[in-house]
């Protein structure tokens, strides 16, 4: 037993505490906000500002460990209870800037799209002139499921566009085949294992699905994404949940970003892998030893519940091996990621 902590109020927190009270943990959350759907699974929750420091030390006190679900949370305030948490902040920090990040990644040897960065109207100009167009303008921070992101044509485009008033990056659009992300968790000994990637397709750039088994033009890009991931985790001296997400292309595996925790496109684990990834997340971070990765299904399909499509959600239920979460999120907001569903198939022809 013991306290864990969790950072982060959504359905990734909801998901790492159910897993952690199998396993006989109590869990607490710390979030700003007032509806968190980690929280409702939790025996006790903080709704306190991210750089409320004080709040933040008695958060600390109560937990024997503490981790995060958010990759958001600002790092300066974690500084006072940073030997407590994992894994260590400073993935968060190179996670949370899309410069750092691409930046870190090439020093690994990895290939980012190319990129550049945009400080005024005219250093965008200069960019589509020298990357090209297609590309797209991201946010360096604070983006997720795709928004803070801006789609650039052509230079005409490039002229119209009104920056945002916060740093951004210019992203050469990349001609990808397919989308997969690699997860792998690392222990505190520093053992490494991967789940099986998944085939992950985005609508609105927003995950819409994940399937098993990739495709095998994707297969053959597993392995050199892999030793990126394992490098990323590595520098990092990484305990936990770390996915990377790649573009497949005819000229291998382009990284694209990484998320310094539990993955949307791992879901697909809880039923079909032998351990979860949110319970390997827990085992890491509590130091206890890694569970197995394995794909247990022939085929395993995911697909995120959206929206309003969370209405009908139920009645997926009446299929075979269909396996339903529901997050308990009071509002369908359009694009909102309400709950996801998971179907193992066993007679794949
Ligand atoms: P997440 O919710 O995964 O954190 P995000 O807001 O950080 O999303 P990205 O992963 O940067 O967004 O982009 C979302 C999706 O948009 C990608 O998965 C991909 O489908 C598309 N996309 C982003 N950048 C590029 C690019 N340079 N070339 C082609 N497609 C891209
Ligand atoms: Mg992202
Ligand atoms: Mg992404």
């Amino acid at each position: 037993g013991g306290t864990i902590g969790i950072l982060g109020g959504g359905q990734l927190g909801r998901m790492m505490a159910m897993s952690a009270a199998q396993l006989g943990y109590h869990c607490i959350t710390y979030s700003p906000e007032r509806d968190s759907v980690a929280a409702e699974v939790c025996s006790d929750f903080f709704c306190n500002k991210w750089d409320d420091r004080a709040a933040l030390a008695a958060f600390a006190q109560k937990c024997d460990v503490i981790t995060w679900e958010f990759e958001n949370v600002p790092v300066a305030p974690l500084q006072p209870i940073k030997d407590q948490i994992f894994p260590h902040p400073r993935a968060l920090e190179t996670a949370q800037d899309r410069l750092a990040e691409k930046r870190f990644v090439e020093k690994l040897g990895g290939t980012p799209a190319a990129f550049a960065t945009i400080d005024s109207h005219a250093d965008l100009i200069t960019a589509v002139d020298r990357i090209g167009a297609p590309g797209i303008l991201k946010t360096r921070r604070d983006g997720y499921d795709g928004k803070g992101q801006w789609r650039v044509d052509s230079s005409r485009d490039a002229e119209g566009l009104r920056l945002p008033d916060t740093a951004t990056i210019y992203e050469g659009f990349v001609e990808f085949f397919a989308e997969f992300s690699v997860i792998l968790v690392r222990g505190q000994d520093g053992e490494v294992r991967f789940w099986d990637s998944a085939e992950n397709l985005h609508e609105d750039g927003v995950l819409a699905a994940s399937t098993l088994p990739a495709s095998t033009r994707i297969q053959e890009q597993v392995e050199p994404a892999r030793k990126l991931a394992a490098s990323v985790a590595q520098a990092l001296n990484y305990v936990g949940v770390l996915t990377c997400e790649f573009f497949a292309t005819h000229e291998g595996p382009i990284f694209n970003e990484m998320a310094p925790r539990v993955h949307n496109s791992g879901h697909w684990s809880i039923e079909g892998a032998a351990t979860s990834q949110f319970e390997n997340h827990i085992r890491a971070i509590c130091g206890l030893p890694l569970g197995d990765t394995a794909t247990i299904a022939p085929h395993v399909a995911m697909r995120n519940i959206i929206g309003k499509e969370a209405k009908t959600a139920q009645d997926m239920l009446a299929e075979p091996n269909m396996h339903l979460h529901l997050y308990g999120k009071r509002h369908a907001r359009d694009g909102r990621k309400m709950g996801h569903a998971t179907k193992l198939v066993w007679d794949a022809e």
